[in-house]
């Protein structure tokens, strides 16, 4: 991940969900950990511990992966 994506963000949908900032998720694809901010929010739902699993796309690979948030 290029340092510069760090900071940019395509923020039109999550400001309607008002996560919070700084929050990485893993992409299963690339093996990389993500900064939340840059992926394309797919779904939200909670999983067995009421850990939030975010489905998103990454914006290095485009697959769609599922992930626990982790901040
Ligand atoms: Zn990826």
């Amino acid at each position: 991940m290029k340092k510069s994506e760090l900071t940019r963000s395509y923020n039109s949908n999550w400001k309607k969900y008002q996560f919070q900032r700084k929050i990485q998720v893993y992409c299963s694809h690339c093996k990389m950990w993500i900064n939340e901010d840059t992926t394309e929010f797919i779904n939200i739902e909670e999983g067995m511990q009421g850990e939030d699993k975010l489905t998103f796309k990454c914006p290095d690979c485009g697959q769609t992966s599922t992930s626990r948030r982790y901040s």
